[in-house]
């Protein structure tokens, strides 16, 4: 397979080019070349994003809103620049629709909280699916106990394709909110996100998305998804960690309480009462984490600059190829066989812990995940405790994946 891959009308994307601008893919581990297969944990970043946070500590570091001198302005526009360019990136229709939070996970429990907690009670159902995160998980168990509400669960078949006549099955007018992850991280599963969101809104139930693992390889269009709440994080998508954000229309972020209470999410305080500000700053008290916002900005210029397109097919070439090369290894097997995947080959060898694998393969080089993904039921369903894990993000090779499966091959003869 070449390493060029690319659509008719999309900038051409050469891989090798593109390793250029990440300085990290040059070390060695264990006197190897670093093959990097663990970007759905957190990819690698950019030379961009590296330079945008340095420059803005460098030249332009101070708090954001309010001050009048020249570094708070400067700060202030990097911020709110950011969330221009960011909010574009997911086709939002206002800026004011994306409120900067640490990650999915805060995404997520904002939503729980500041909008389904006053909402629901006994009776009421919330539901989810059996691949999601632990992070789409646990915020609406701890919300269940807080209200008497009960959680759901939507089903999925052996090769992990979401079971969607469950899903309609479960579907009535005692469901308060969908949660749905558009990526699964565990297997790799794409789910038909703009399906769900359709027949839930027949029925007037919001769809929360967790993109977390979607926004690195793939367009997003919130509109198009027709969703109510849309949760991503920074670091999988080549930026900062400790930032990310949550999409939801206006008159929903208008219609829910504040999250947490603080600085910026206030108009005017006293004693007696408190005026909340607008959305977005009603849902970022404190501080924010200015230059990862910066550094998320960068990164989703990064992302343009090579063409979401141009990756997505790049990557789909990619991940075909390499689960082509790791089943040629004796014993191998694939925990997660969807026909629409993205990123992710989950995967187990006959007769060897996973920990062991990754322990082993850690020793040519080869950075990949072991364990249960924070996705414990997903690899419940399959009877395991755990599987290895290989990501894939813009800049691995076909050849990588031969470095993975030659280490494979190599831990396989040790335990013979
Ligand atoms: N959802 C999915 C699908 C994920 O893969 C992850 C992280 O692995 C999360 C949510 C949680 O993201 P974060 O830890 O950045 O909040």
């Amino acid at each position: 397979m070449s390493l060029a891959a690319h659509d008719a009308g999309a900038p051409a994307f050469d891989v090798a080019r593109v390793r250029e601008d990440f300085p990290i893919l040059h070390r060695e581990v264990h006197g190897k070349p670093l093959v990097y297969f663990d970007t759905a944990a957190s990819a690698q970043r950019p030379l961009a994003v590296i330079e945008a946070v340095s420059d803005f500590y460098r030249h332009h570091n101070a708090n954001i809103h309010r001050g009048v001198h020249t570094l708070s302005q400067e700060a202030t526009d990097a911020y709110e620049g950011a969330r221009d360019r960011i909010a574009a990136f997911i086709n939002a229709p206002s800026r004011d629709e994306l409120v900067f939070t640490r990650g999915t996970t805060e995404s997520i429990n904002l939503v729980a909280q500041a909008y389904l907690r006053p909402r629901v009670g006994p009776g009421d159902q919330v539901l989810v699916s059996q691949m999601e995160h632990h992070s789409n998980i646990v915020p609406w168990q701890m919300l269940c106990r807080q209200t008497g509400a009960e959680l759901k669960v939507i089903p999925f078949d052996d090769d992990g394709v979401l079971d969607m006549a469950a899903f309609r099955a479960l579907l009535s007018e005692r469901v308060k909110l969908v949660g749905i992850v558009m990526v699964s991280n565990a297997l790799g599963t794409v789910n038909p996100v703009a399906e769900i969101c359709r027949e839930a809104a027949a029925l007037d139930i919001p769809v929360l998305v967790d993109g977390a693992q979607a926004m690195p390889h793939q367009a997003v269009d919130v509109q198009a998804l027709g969703c109510s709440f849309f949760c991503f994080s920074g670091h999988k998508m080549y930026g900062p960690t400790g930032i990310g954000g949550l999409w939801a229309p206006l008159s929903l972020l208008e219609a829910m309480e504040p999250y947490q209470g603080g600085g910026e999410m206030i108009r005017r305080v006293s004693f007696e009462t408190t005026e909340f500000n607008d959305p977005p700053g009603k849902f970022e008290a404190g501080t924010p984490n200015i230059a990862g916002a910066v550094g998320l900005g960068a990164a989703v210029d990064y992302l343009q600059g090579l063409g979401m397109d141009a990756i997505g097919a790049y990557e789909a070439g990619l991940l075909a190829a390499g689960t082509e090369r790791l089943l040629q290894v004796e014993g191998l097997r694939i925990v997660g066989t969807a026909p629409h995947k993205a990123g992710v080959i989950s995967f187990t060898l006959e007769g060897i812990h996973p920990h062991d694998i990754g322990t082993i393969i850690d020793h040519h080089g080869v950075a990949i995940r072991t364990g249960h993904h924070c996705a414990m039921p997903a690899i419940a369903r399959f009877g395991l405790p755990a599987t290895a894990r290989a990501s894939l993000g813009l800049y691995n090779t076909v050849e990588e994946f031969g470095v993975l499966a030659d280490a494979l091959e190599q831990t396989r003869a040790m335990f013979a």
